[in-house]
Parts: structure tokens; C-alpha cells; sequence
């Protein structure tokens, strides 16, 4: 089984991590510039984190025969924050860089004016720059952050199908369903969207647009989260080629729209008897 997380923060993680995911058929992913937790204070601290996430950690994922991909942006929290505003024009530097795959995250935290404006002007970028955009919906008031999400993109001019809308769950994937953009879902270990609901939702809408990722980062988390989902699926009776498509070739089809996914190292590697190692822990 081979398996693309399509929204990652290993820079919060252990080679630990690295390690479980290569055995459990993980060997792609992408990793979204986000929040650290500790606010940033000035310029210098983002490009020394962008310059992390286009250098050190795709060496790192690679001694693990993981292939890493990044996407880059100011996210929507620091949004907020004057002192971050600069990093904006940092962004083209970035957005030109191999490696990167899309503008993200983008998107709103607490809907504030800052975060309307540093939204639409990443999603300007994206266009410029022909770049798919990674875009976070908050996890607070969901339902109506979403309604404005798709209003703001629509605005924008961006193609839908160059848009995933992240963090979505049962109230929202309506919503973006008809919107033409692609949906995505963070697999939590115990708030959000679990294992059997992600299957419910796939039963439901279908497996076009879909992606599923563990978005693990520095809070409780679980990298291997998509590979539970994709035991889950076969044990709900989707086939292997079901599972292929949520979990590998959708990601490769969105993020592919960069012209940058270079899988070359990992696809001859993977193939789909793989280990099963997980089956039956979900
Ligand atoms: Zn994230």
C-alpha cells in the first residue's frame, strides 16, 4: 500500500515518526508552512522556517525514503500579527522555489480583517505564481468560516480546482462540494473528523476530490492516521483501488497541478502488496 499525507508538520515530529510512516507505506507527503505555537516576532524567524521546509527537512524525510514537499505562506493566525505583515513580500522568493508545491496555509483563524486581507493577497499570489492554494477553515464557527472561505476564493479568481479546503468535517463538505474545490479532512486521535466517520463521509459523497491527511504537528496527533483510514476503508469494503486513489493518486493530481511533484525516488519503490503491518488497527 502506498500512501501520499497530503498535510503534515514534520518539523514538529521525530525520525521516530519518519520511521513508522515509511513501514506503514507512507512515503510521500506535503508539509504546510503553519503556526509554531510560539509567536514569531520578527521577518528573520520565517525565512529561517521556510528555509527549513525547503532544505533541512526534505534531506531529513529522504534518509527515511520519505519524499517531502512543502508549501509556503504566512499563516492565518500570525495573520494578525504587524510584525508578521512583511512576510508577505518574502513569499515570490519562496513561491519560485522547486520543492514548493502550493501557497498554504491560507484561510481564516478568527475571521478578522487582517486575516480578509492576508487571505485574498496569498490567493492574488497563488494566481500569479500558477500555484495550487492549501487553505485551513477555522476550528471554531466552522460552518460559517467555510461560507466565507469559498466566498473569499470565489472572489479571487482562482480556479476552484485549484483550491483543497482543509479541516472539514460532516457540516461543511457539502458546502464545498458544490463549490468545485477539492476537499480535504485531518484524521484526529480524538477531537475532529476519526477514522469511521472519514469512511462514512467517503460512502457519501464519493472518492472524487478527496483527500485525507493526519495534519500531525506539535499537538496531540497521529501520523499514521491516514494509513488507519486506508484500513478502515478496505475493512468498510472499499477495494485497494479505492483506497489508491483517496490516499496516493488524488494528492499526486492535486499538488501535480504545480508542475513541481517530483515522486520519481518513491514510486518505484512503492507498490501496492506492501506491508500490512496496521491492518486491523483501526
Ligand atoms: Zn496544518
Amino acid at each position: 500500500m502506498r500512501i501520499f499525507d497530503p498535510h503534515i508538520h514534520m518539523t514538529s515530529r521525530t525520525t521516530d515518526d519518519y520511521e513508522r510512516m515509511a513501514a506503514a507505506g507512507i512515503t510521500a507527503i506535503v508539509e504546510p508552512a503553519f503556526w509554531l505555537g510560539q509567536p514569531r516576532t520578527s521577518v528573520g524567524s520565517f525565512t529561517d522556517y521556510f528555509d527549513s521546509l525547503v532544505g533541512w527537512e526534505p534531506f531529513r524525510a529522504s534518509q527515511f525514503g520519505v519524499r517531502h514537499h512543502a508549501t509556503i505562506a504566512l499563516n492565518p493566525k500570525e495573520a494578525n500579527d504587524p510584525r508578521c505583515r512583511e512576510v508577505l513580500d518574502l513569499l515570490p522568493r519562496y513561491l519560485e522555489k522547486d520543492g514548493v508545491v502550493a501557497v498554504g496555509e491560507v484561510g481564516y483563524d478568527s475571521m478578522t480583517p487582517e486575516e480578509d486581507e492576508v487571505f485574498a493577497a496569498q490567493l492574488a499570489l497563488a494566481v500569479e505564481h500558477e500555484l495550487p492554494a492549501l487553505v485551513h477553515t477555522p476550528h471554531r464557527d466552522k460552518a460559517r468560516g467555510t461560507e466565507r472561505t469559498l466566498a473569499v476564493v470565489a472572489e479571487s479568481g482562482i480556479e476552484p480546482g485549484h483550491v483543497v479546503v482543509d479541516h472539514l468535517n460532516e457540516v461543511t463538505v457539502g458546502l464545498v462540494r458544490d463549490s468545485g474545490c477539492w476537499l480535504a479532512f485531518s484524521i484526529y486521535p480524538d477531537t475532529k473528523m476519526s477514522p469511521p466517520r472519514m469512511v462514512n463521509i467517503l460512502r457519501e459523497y464519493g472518492l472524487e476530490r478527496m483527500l485525507v491527511n493526519s495534519a500531525a504537528d506539535w499537538g496531540r496527533s497521529d501520523p499514521l492516521l491516514t494509513r488507519t483510514t486506508a484500513d478502515a476503508m478496505l475493512a468498510a469494503g472499499f477495494s485497494e483501488d479505492d483506497v489508491d486513489r483517496v490516499l496516493w493518486r488524488n494528492p499526486v493530481d492535486f499538488y501535480g497541478q504545480s508542475g513541481r511533484l517530483d515522486l520519481s525516488d518513491v514510486e518505484k519503490e512503492a507498490t501496492f502488496a506492501g506491508n500490512s503491518i496496521l491492518r486491523g488497527g483501526s
